[in-house]
């Protein structure tokens, strides 16, 4: 940091906000938030194109706070509509901290709970509403949540928005509105889909863009392995937690919650109470709770799926694995925005299987940077094993893929003579199977 790099105090907070934000440990702002306050304080439209782990955040919260004045009208004045539960929760959070020292009411709503709850404390009167959209229209429709006197409209993660369908909620919510307001929206990037949203609604916007569509965060050291395939991915992900004690949050990707759950069973095995998972199919408390566990360090690895991990604000998570790549090269920059947050250095670590290296390609011509391969480390062991999912769907291109599985080439894939005798996955499993077994032999025999 250099001498004259601005501090908080430096810019036009009061003294309720930079007590919150001295308590916290904050002292200067991130470059969004030295961007973002006095635009947004001007009252103008704005779109900020900011990832995750930017600080955006407090860069909309700060002079949205800055310029609430104490009241006691029922109806909210502040509207803040992002994509998931978790994040209405981590935003309410983050306004907490924020308003330690202010009078300011803030409620998060979101849907799959109880809506009567949700009534009975917007009754109570909010000055700022942090919501998903569903539960904005549910609660306006029933005249519980009245948006008249809305006078700053926040959409977070507008892109991720869009990808879950959530866009005839948004326009619906936004005719809702009151036409005099503010509109900020912030977004990882600027898709056809957001311009056409922000040419509709936007009046002149000022643009906030911090950074290079598609540049990952400078400070994220990546690395890739080459791997066989599931089991090999798992042998890989236990060695690496075995050994390199540097990893105690691990954020960790896979594509489906089928994969999620089986990785979860494995895991079980030789790290039991480390791991949780987090994804769609699991309960709304389930998920809170591997949330909270994960950064309370209860659990040293969370496995979740890209929808649910996205806007995560998780603290100091130290690694991010993609345990398996994304098929969109945007997606894998997100992810590993999770690592590497505010002034932290991350490590990114990518499971690459052989018909993923295009994507790997695919991200390195987007990054226009290279992920460098680390080679497997020896004492990993190659397991042959191919899940249900990994089999080939045809019978030729059966033969043509066990074929590669059995015979790897070049430096893609060399077995260890030691591994070819083991099978772990599959020992494993049917250990396992047998566990199972004996256990339910123990019931039936109670
Ligand atoms: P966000 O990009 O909003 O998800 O924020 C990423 C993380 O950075 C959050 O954990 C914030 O608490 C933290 N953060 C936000 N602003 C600052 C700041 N000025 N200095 C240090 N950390 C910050």
């Amino acid at each position: 940091m250099t001498n004259d790099a601005k501090k908080f105090s430096d810019l036009n907070l009061n003294k309720p906000l930079l007590r919150a934000l001295d308590d916290l440990g904050f002292e200067y702002p991130t470059p969004i938030q030295e961007k973002a306050l006095p635009i947004l304080m001007s009252g103008r439209d704005a779109i900020g194109i900011a990832q995750t782990g930017t600080g955006k955040t407090f860069a909309y919260l700060l002079p949205i706070l800055r310029q609430l004045t104490y009241s006691e009208q029922r109806q909210p004045r502040v509207l803040i509509v992002v994509p998931t539960r978790e994040l209405v929760v981590q935003v309410v959070t983050e306004i907490q901290k924020l308003t330690k020292y202010m009078s300011v009411r803030v409620g998060g709503v979101y849907g799959g709970t109880n809506i009567n709850t949700q009534k009975t404390m917007v009754h109570g009167g909010l000055d700022v509403v942090v919501a998903t959209p569903g539960r904005v229209i549910d609660l306006s429709t029933v005249r519980s949540l009245q948006l008249n006197l809305i006078q700053k409209f926040v959409v977070d993660e507008v892109d991720e928005m869009l990808n879950l369908g959530f866009r005839a909620q948004l326009l619906q919510i936004m005719d809702i509105l009151p036409v005099k307001r503010q509109n900020l929206m912030f977004s990882a990037t600027l898709t056809e889909d957001v311009e056409a949203m922000i040419a509709k609604y936007f009046h002149k916007p000022e643009y906030i863009e911090l950074i290079t569509r598609g540049t990952p965060l400078a400070k994220i050291i990546q690395r890739s392995y080459n791997v066989l395939n599931f089991y090999t991915r798992v042998n890989l992900l236990k060695y690496l937690l075995g050994t390199d004690y540097d990893m105690s949050k691990v954020l960790l990707f896979v594509k489906n919650k089928k994969i999620a759950d089986d990785l979860y069973e494995e895991m079980e095995q030789d790290f039991p109470g480390i791991v949780g998972v987090i994804h769609s199919n699991k309960s709304q408390p389930q998920r809170f709770k591997a949330v909270e566990q994960f950064e309370d360090g209860v659990h040293r690895v969370l496995i979740a799926t890209d929808v649910m991990a996205r806007g995560l604000d998780v603290k100091d998570i130290t690694h991010v694995v993609n345990f398996d790549m994304p098929k969109d090269p945007s997606v894998y920059i997100h992810r590993i925005g999770r690592t590497g947050r505010a002034d932290k250095t991350g490590i990114a670590i990518s499971f690459v299987i052989e018909s993923e290296q295009i994507l790997k390609r695919a991200v390195e011509a987007l990054m226009n940077k290279k992920i460098p391969v680390l080679p497997m480390p020896e004492e990993v062991e190659i397991n042959e094993d191919i899940t249900q999912d990994e089999k080939p769907v045809t019978r030729d291109k059966n033969l043509a893929k066990l074929k590669k599985i059995v015979t790897p080439t070049g430096a893609f894939m060399e077995k260890k003579e030691k591994n070819k005798k083991v099978n772990l996955g599959g020992a494993r499993r049917q250990e396992m199977l047998r566990r199972e077994k004996e256990r339910r032999d123990k019931k039936r025999d109670r």
